[in-house]
């Protein structure tokens, strides 16, 4: 894949870029190495204050930097300019907590005897350069989420970002080197996915963290297997998302459009199966499918666009092949399933999806169990919570998960039956800095955001006196 910013609107290539000789990786890895040894005994409080100003600084740079993403890879603008806001505050909240998640742990009292010594204690040690591998679709959410707890715990950062948002990771790490970070901190590498391999078996690579897709994370996490070294990993994910009768489904119906559109569909946590209950499934599809239809397509720069086009000619085909195949093996189409007519004569060559709604899947159906990655519903009927659960388990993935209902037994059936990394009942999943994110099954493993997500890639160290 060549190094280019395509914009996904027009489908014009604006700029192409070279990619790094092996030189000059070489060159970054040993600035990596070199920048690690100084700053893991830098204070907390140093580190904080640097991350504090690239807060700033990217609050700053919203408008630009958000044209730029918007450019890359679609988003309509006020995303892009939220998903900047959220990086921030991610940022901020690393910056404020990660002294206190990463103290010094105790064992009790009873414990410390028991193993003969006068002191122990656990401390969080920093590893050294993480390699973190990176897709599109939140090209800064994605990055923040993890270089924040990263460089807060005292690591340093190797950016292999995805080859279509190229300005966008150059962007990351020249905000981190004008908040005044080391250089070596956090440097972006600008390589295809080729030179990933050789790269993480180097002895300068202490770990790798992927997003990205099943084949991606089944690569990076064999080579660092074979090294053994240390992966998180976050793919892909087809959640569920069941409306039971006491559910308010209207409120239910306007968070599923959301939830399914957000980002043109292209979110690994966007609720992807939508599973009713039979009381209350011809009022949510028809409210639902009417919230679809409502959706404004096109460009991704003007105000009033909800849904902008897919980030790549190959996502779209992906996509179209999915529907495709449901609909000739008989699923039905309530809206959508098609690329739009009538855009601006300027869109026309760009990679649009109408936001679509299926029902009547089947097992047969490839997308009953594989992603869909673009703004397509399939919906499904059961008979009772049962059938719900067994419906929403009956995939790969296990990322997160979404219930409907008022019923407290309910609750904790989904939260004791649901195979996902998340349940949030009557509203949609989103991360949140403060709260564990990762999935089960395909959708990877590890855990990032919150104490679990810095603790990844530490060291946890018993230092035992005597
Ligand atoms: P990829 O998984 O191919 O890309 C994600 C990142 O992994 C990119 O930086 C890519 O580099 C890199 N990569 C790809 N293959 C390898 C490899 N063999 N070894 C090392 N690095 C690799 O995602 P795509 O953009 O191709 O999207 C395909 C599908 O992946 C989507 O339809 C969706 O299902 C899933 N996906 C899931 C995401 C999530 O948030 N969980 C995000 C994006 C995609 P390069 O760009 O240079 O190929």
């Amino acid at each position: 894949m060549p190094i280019a910013t395509v914009n996904p609107a027009t489908g014009e290539t604006e700029r192409t870029f070279e990619p790094l000789t092996p030189g000059e990786v070489e060159e970054r890895l040993n600035r990596a190495a070199a920048a690690f040894e100084r700053y893991r005994t830098t204070p907390f409080a140093d580190r904080a204050a640097l991350l504090h100003r690239a807060a700033d600084l990217l609050d700053e740079d919203t408008d630009t930097v958000a044209r730029t993403v918007t450019t890359e890879m679609g988003k309509p603008l006020a995303a892009a300019r939220a998903e900047a806001g959220k990086c921030a505050k991610a940022m901020r909240w690393y910056a404020d907590h990660a002294e206190g998640l990463l103290a010094d742990e105790h064992p009790d009292d009873g414990d410390m005897r028991d193993s003969g010594a006068a002191r122990v204690l656990v401390r969080y040690r920093p590893m050294g350069a993480v390699l973190a591998v990176m897709p599109w679709n939140f090209p800064l959410w994605q990055v923040v989420r993890f270089a924040a707890p990263a460089l807060m715990a005292g690591n340093v950062g190797l950016l292999k970002h995805a080859s279509n948002v190229p300005q966008t990771a150059l962007y990351l790490a020249d905000l981190f080197r004008r908040a005044g970070f080391d250089q070596g901190c956090f440097q972006t590498l600008l390589v295809g996915s080729g030179a990933v391999e050789g790269i993480l078996r180097d002895p300068r690579v202490a770990a790798a963290t992927l997003t990205g897709s099943e084949g991606a994370g089944r690569a990076v996490a064999a080579v660092a297997g074979d090294e053994i070294k240390k992966t998180v990993l976050e793919l892909g994910g087809s959640d569920p998302f069941v409306v039971m009768p006491s559910a308010d489904v209207d409120a239910a119906a306007r968070t599923a459009v959301t939830a399914r559109a957000q980002n043109a569909g292209q979110s690994c946590i966007a609720a992807k199966r939508f599973i009713v209950h039979t009381e209350v499934y011809d009022a949510f599809l028809e409210r639902f499918s009417a919230g679809m239809r409502e959706l404004t397509v096109g460009d991704p720069m003007a105000e009033g666009t909800d849904v902008g086009p897919l980030s790549g000619a190959q996502g779209r085909a992906d996509l179209e092949e999915l529907v495709e195949d449901a609909v000739r093996r008989g699923a039905r189409t309530h809206c959508g399933g098609q690329r739009p007519k009538g855009l601006d004569q300027g869109l026309a060559d760009g990679f649009f999806y109408e936001p679509t709604v299926l029902s009547g899947i089947t097992p047969e159906m490839r997308i009953h169990y594989e992603e869909t990655f673009g703004p397509v519903a399939t919906v499904y009927r059961v008979a009772d919570l049962d059938e719900a659960v067994s419906v929403a388990n009956d995939t790969p993935f296990g990322l997160s998960s979404n219930v409907w209902t008022g019923d407290a037994a309910e609750q904790e059936r989904f939260v004791r039956d649901l195979q996902a990394g998340g349940v949030f009942f009557n509203g949609m999943t989103a991360s949140h800095p403060a709260f564990p994110f990762g999935g089960v099954k395909r959708s990877g493993y590890g855990r990032e955001l919150s104490g679990h997500g810095i603790k990844e890639f530490c060291n946890a160290t018993t230092v035992w006196f005597g």
